[in-house]
């Protein structure tokens, strides 16, 4: 994995870097910026977990919702060794300009516990899910923050997040989003971020003049979102020259078939030791010349040590704040596209609200609805954005930033209570 560089700022005040930018453009009163920076309420909880050799462990967990002025707070819970206050802040915030960008009815939330899921038993990590669901309970809600799965949790962890939370206040799916779908997930959530990604590409390629067929892409991450990404890339005929994950990686020039790629991890855990391909690490995946480079893990895995030697057309940012705003000034000199996290990965956001919005009418969707409704708010997305690139002659990150923020700043004009 490569090394996040060691920046002085904390993730969150570099993601405030990118909100300043959209505030400064917006011409926001200086209270409104100092309301829209700052998460409106935080937990800080302490879980005492039984381990599986009867020790007493205590973890230490997060709920951020940083701005609830669009809807109920809406966000992930990441289950991750660095998961610290700073982290789960600027998550929140990325996704208070997320659901703005994405014009769906919901602030900005995130969840952390800082632990590593894959050092746990599943009974460990059952119980850490309920204290943390117990531990939050005061401030969650069906009408006010609703969490989802991020990074280290899937949808068992919603599934036990559910029947906790349902232990106390009676049957209630509306409480999380991507569950199982026998617990009233929706068809089509797994997929989503990817799939999301996917639909952006695809619209991207029409105006940077690049065919997704036959084009190629690297993947560092093979995690549900970086897995859906490189599947779904390699069905519509891009080659997926390169996958990394913790565990290596697997290269190609050829392009994977990423169906075996799938098949091998899912016997071996990890991407590394692919036949017909050789070993390549993240570092190496960074600078390889292809199309699209695609970090799909870890936030700031594009920083100024390595964005220099970035030889991709284009960065997918599917995961969350991958790119430091010092790599993003240095990718954007050099001539290169970043489409930015919050509008390419917010395909799982969008489908959580569908499957919310299942909930709320105790109602099951087919995949194809899903799948074309999460293709208009993708597709409709990107064009609001590209449109503002072209107006204001702005990179796609400001340009996402602007409506994201824009559109959070006037409804908070609109509730009037400032
Ligand atoms: N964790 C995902 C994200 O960062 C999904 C959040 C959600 O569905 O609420 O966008």
């Amino acid at each position: 994995m490569a090394t996040a560089a060691k920046s002085k700022l904390s993730a969150f005040d570099e993601v405030n870097i990118f909100f300043d930018k959209a505030a400064e453009r917006l011409d926001l009163d200086n209270g409104v910026r100092d309301l829209l920076r700052q998460p409106w309420r935080e937990l800080e909880v302490s879980l005492p977990v039984r381990m599986d050799d009867g020790r007493i462990k205590v973890f230490h967990g997060y709920r951020v919702q940083h701005n609830g002025a669009r809807g109920p707070f809406k966000g992930g819970v990441r289950f991750h060794p660095n998961a610290d206050k700073n982290e789960v802040r600027a998550l929140a915030s990325l996704m208070t300009w997320k659901t703005g960008l994405m014009d769906i009815p919901f602030g900005g939330a995130k969840g952390g516990v800082q632990c590593d899921p894959r050092a746990m038993s599943e009974g460990e990590q059952n119980r850490l899910t309920r204290r943390y669901t117990q531990s939050i309970d005061p401030i969650i809600g069906v009408n006010q923050d609703i969490p989802a799965p991020d990074l280290g949790t899937n949808s068992q962890t919603m599934a036990w997040m559910m029947d906790s939370y349902s232990q106390v206040h009676g049957h209630t799916p509306g409480i999380v989003t991507g569950k199982p779908v026998e617990l009233g997930g929706s068809v089509g959530r797994d997929a989503a971020p990817g799939r999301g990604a996917v639909y952006v590409m695809n619209e991207a390629c029409k105006d940077l003049e690049i065919a997704l067929e036959g084009s190629t892409a690297a993947v560092q991450g093979f995690g549900q979102v970086g897995s859906w990404t490189a599947r779904l890339l390699h069905e519509r005929g891009c080659k997926v020259i390169a996958v990394t994950d913790v565990g290596g990686g697997a290269y190609n020039p050829n392009g994977i078939d990423v169906g075996d790629l799938l098949l091998h991890h899912a016997t071996v855990g990890t991407v590394n030791g692919m036949p017909g391909t050789d070993a390549i690490t993240t570092e190496e995946l960074m600078e390889l010349k292809c199309d699209f480079l695609i970090p799909a893990a870890i936030e700031r895995a594009i920083h100024e040590r390595n964005a220099p030697k970035v030889k991709a057309k284009v960065i997918v940012e599917a995961a969350n704040h991958p790119t430091t705003p010092e790599a993003d000034d240095i990718l954007n000199d050099r001539g290169i596209t970043v489409l930015p996290d919050i509008l390419v990965n917010a395909g799982g956001v969008v489908v959580s609200e569908l499957e919310w919005t299942q909930n709320l009418y105790q109602h099951q969707w087919e995949l194809n609805r899903v799948n074309e409704e999460l293709k208009k708010k993708m597709t409709s997305a990107y064009a609001k954005v590209r449109e503002v690139v072209g107006q204001k002659a702005i990179t796609y990150r400001e340009a996402a930033f602007l409506v994201g923020v824009g559109r959070v700043a006037s409804v908070v004009k609109l509730r009037g209570f400032i």
